[in-house]
């Protein structure tokens, strides 16, 4: 028997380091680390000793006769990298293990903000490899941040990733300030007065707009808006979403729109096994959607969702393709073991999406498909879509556009409008009309790179960003002394009064679990919206 990596992989890495045989791959330092949609196992070398199981944080990989149902065909996807696979030659040394010595005199003092998969890598690099005083602040009541607030409920391994990082928050070189708003409630400058450098790993929070006509329509929204509902994130009240049956159309076909359609069109009884949202697991009862279309404007072979994420719709759901001669075509020239082959295997259709949908539940992809307006009298009635041969006006009750995210300007530092990041050189952040470094502030994750990528990602991103941080301070911390973490604690409870502290964050995570407990779930989320 061999272990198998299954669809949850969060391709950090975890399970390389333990690896005795190194049968797993891409690993860091080989040319296609952080480019494939999962890590996977070598059937041939696997010694079946079980320590990549035990450190996977997101439980995603199983001995290999466990798996069942959809968890088969990762068999032959663990299979298929190796097939034609060229070992790399490449150095393959774990970069993890290169951090530099702590500083001389006394240790660092890191403002960590964010406690989401990139900031809480960056703190465990500074725990684990100096003796760096971090201070976490996050403007979320409860910590998690992105697997809080954006990965879909009913990815159970994927929400567990959260715990890989519950023995920081204990870390006697942690102090946490949680409900504080860097840049609202307390500015860079002023972390700066208590500390020697500030991380930013504040991911993506705004959505990307379409520009069309009918966009600020009721019942259209941004994924942001409808992840974060489904999610009862802090920022987002349960009526700001309102969920009416039929169909609903999703603009983009990234792991998001998949996520999305997911969530909709599952059984009710099944999420309410999860920690979705009271209000959008009745939400989603009541409204009863039977369609999802799912609107790429490109073809087949340009669908942006990967593979692990197609293979996870719920049974009872139906996955179609809308039949065309231009689809078509491109599904019949699909080369082997792309991702229009894989969309190849699926059933068509040649349903008329202006009628209304038919009973059951399906999800139907569209290519070639751009949005053109939306139309509506206040409220979404209507899509018009252009494909390459046809303009159609497909009846909808919500719309929901999930075209990627950005990041929000940080006061104080400079950004990239265009790209929706912090501009940067290995994490250090830089000012890009003068070149010059901005004193003390540091990038990780999406407001670094832009939104794109799984979680693991986030740990060699996080490690180059320490790396540089670490170099910069080598041997020379320019200020002998900053505030001490008591004046500054003093000083963010002016500042953010309704501050929730360490103490207090751990009972109401407790509260949420013991309340999903009883209803047998893991955990009921807190009613959103409340958080300054
Ligand atoms: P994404 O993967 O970048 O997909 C965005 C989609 O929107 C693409 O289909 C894109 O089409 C389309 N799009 C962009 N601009 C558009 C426009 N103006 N009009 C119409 N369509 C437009 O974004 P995402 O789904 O938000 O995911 C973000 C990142 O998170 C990805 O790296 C994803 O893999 C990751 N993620 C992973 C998981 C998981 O592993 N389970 C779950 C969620 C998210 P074009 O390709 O033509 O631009």
């Amino acid at each position: 028997m061999t272990y198998t990596i299954t669809r949850g992989c969060c391709t950090d890495a975890s399970c390389v380091s333990v690896c005795p045989v190194d049968c797993i791959h891409p690993r860091p330092g080989e040319p296609d680390f952080g480019k494939t949609e999962i890590l996977y196992v070598d059937a041939d070398v696997c010694i079946d000793c079980g320590a990549c199981a035990d450190a996977c944080p997101v439980n995603a990989i199983k001995p290999a006769d466990t798996l069942r149902g959809d968890e088969l065909v990762f068999l032959d996807v663990n299979a298929e990298y190796y097939k034609n696979r060229v070992p790399a030659e490449a150095n393959v040394e774990h970069t993890w293990d290169l951090m530099g010595p702590p500083r001389a005199g006394r240790p660092l003092r890191v403002a960590v903000v964010g406690t989401g998969p990139s900031a809480s890598y960056a703190t465990r690099a500074l725990l684990l490899s100096t003796d760096t005083e971090v201070t976490i602040l996050d403007r979320g009541v409860l910590p998690g941040g992105f697997v809080r607030a954006a990965v879909a409920p009913d990815h159970a391994g994927t929400k567990h990733f959260s715990s890989t990082f519950d023995w920081i928050h204990q870390h006697p070189r942690i102090r946490m300030y949680m409900n504080v708003s860097v840049g609202k409630d307390v500015t860079h400058e002023e972390l700066l007065e208590y500390h020697d450098a500030v991380i930013y790993g504040v991911g993506a929070d705004r959505d990307r707009p379409l520009g069309v006509l009918g966009e600020d329509l009721s019942n259209v929204y941004s994924a942001h808006q409808f992840v974060r509902w489904y999610n009862a994130d802090d920022f987002v009240r349960p009526i700001d979403v309102v969920l009416s049956g039929g169909r609903v159309i999703i603009v983009g076909n990234g792991n998001v729109a998949l996520d999305i359609a997911r969530i909709v069109l599952s059984d009710p009884a099944d999420l309410a096994k999860t920690e979705i949202a009271q209000a959008a697991l009745e939400a989603i009862a009541a409204a009863k959607v039977q369609e999802v279309v799912i609107l790429g404007r490109r073809g087949p072979e340009q669908a942006a969702f990967t593979r692990p994420e197609l293979l996870m719709m719920p049974s009872g759901v139906e996955l179609l393709i809308q039949s065309d001669p231009q689809t078509e075509a491109d599904l019949a020239s699909a080369e082997a073991g792309s991702k229009a082959a894989l969309l190849a295997g699926l059933k068509r259709t040649s349903a008329n999406l202006n009628e209304p949908p038919g009973p059951g539940r399906r999800a139907i992809f569209v290519f070639g498909a751009q949005v053109d307006s939306i139309l509506g009298d206040g409220c979404v009635e209507n899509v018009v879509v252009k494909t390459a041969d046809d303009t159609i006006a497909i009846p909808a009750s919500t719309v929901i556009r999930s075209i990627g995210h950005r990041g929000s300007p940080v006061a104080g530092l400079p950004f990239d409008d265009i790209n929706g990041t912090i501009p940067h050189e290995d994490g250090r952040v830089i000012d890009k009309d003068t070149g010059r470094k901005v004193p003390g502030a540091y990038v990780v994750g999406w407001i670094k790179r832009g939104a794109q990528g799984g979680i693991g990602v986030n740990r060699s991103d996080a490690q180059e960003t320490v790396l540089t941080l670490l170099g910069d301070f080598a041997g020379q911390i320019d200020r002998p002394k900053v505030g001490t973490a008591w004046a500054f604690k003093r000083f963010v409870k002016r500042k953010a009064p309704f501050l929730v502290s360490r103490r207090s964050m751990k009972k109401l995570d407790k509260a949420e679990q013991e309340a999903g407990e009883r209803l047998g779930r893991p955990r009921l989320k807190r009613t959103s919206g409340i958080a300054n």
